[in-house]
């Protein structure tokens, strides 16, 4: 009786140290060996503000660490939304679907209040309809805000894969990137447009071992990864739970819950471009 014990409990242990090492391993999917684990993006790119352009409410969750980081630092920071994210769908229904505009918007500028941004706009170009809208119009758009809020770095999509393949997200990043270097060669107001840009980057492992056919093609579609930042588990709940039309979204769309995918991947990960 002893020895069966001594045996289930030994089977026991050696179960536990699999899971173990397999949750680990799982982890280290979502590292990026290129890129430099860096505690401070101010300090290391002497931040005062920075300007997050994205295309749909919550996008801001790929950039919340970054956001509250500067923040915490003394840097302001300020966000522009393109869309009010109606074309979305909703996990759980808690909302008329006609209303899901309204009701998106809101929950974004609750979530970039919480995030401590200073002031955020958002945009009422058609959710997965931005390509229709003309480039010069969303170059415009972008430009102004930065004028008026000035910032010395833009974090955006990266425009060739767009975190997701997401047309809007590319759409976003493409102009962002454009308003930038215009306004880099010719200065408005004396303003001379943000010196880097940070693009928030797929952990590019994970995306190919789970993330499907979309996954491969936006690991292959994106540069390494430069930098990397504690991305602030706790932050990004909190964001799910204020974007409560999509509480549920990352357990839908990654079929892990939102407490285990944003322990597991804690990181986010950057690709810094410097403009002259
Ligand atoms: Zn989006």
């Amino acid at each position: 009786m002893k020895k069966v014990l001594i045996g289930v409990l030994g089977l026991a242990g050696v179960l536990v140290l699999v899971a173990a090492g397999g949750l680990y391993w799982f982890k280290t999917q979502f590292d990026e060996a290129s890129a430099k684990t860096v505690a401070s993006r101010p300090a290391e790119f002497g931040d005062h503000s920075i300007l997050f352009v994205g295309a749909h409410p919550d996008d801001e969750q790929l950039v919340a660490g970054l956001l509250v980081q500067a923040r915490a630092e003394g840097a302001k920071t300020y966000m522009l939304t393109a869309t009010r994210g109606e074309a979305g769908q909703q996990h759980p229904q808690i909302a008329r679907q006609k209303d899901l505009g309204a009701v998106r918007m809101a929950e974004t500028l609750v979530n970039s209040y919480a995030l401590g941004v200073e002031a955020h706009d958002v945009l009422n170009y058609p959710d997965s309809g931005v390509i229709t809208v003309p480039e010069e119009e969303l170059i415009a758009a972008v430009q102004a805000r930065m004028v008026l809020w000035k910032p010395d770095t833009l974090a955006t999509f990266w425009p060739e894969s767009g975190f997701s393949k997401h047309n809007d997200h590319m759409r976003m990043g493409k102009v962002a990137k454009i308003a930038a270097e215009r306004l880099r060669a010719k200065p408005v107001d004396g303003y001379a447009g943000p010196k880097h840009i940070a693009y928030p980057l797929a952990p590019s492992k994970a995306m190919r071992l789970v993330g499907g056919e979309r996954g491969k093609w936006v690991a292959d579609h994106q540069p390494p990864a430069q930098y990397s930042i504690y991305s602030n588990p706790a932050v990004k709940l909190r964001g799910w739970e204020i974007h409560a039309t999509q509480r549920d979204y990352v357990q839908a769309d990654y079929g892990f819950p939102a407490w285990f995918v944003h322990r597991i991947w804690n990181s986010e990960h950057y690709y810094v471009e410097t403009l002259k």
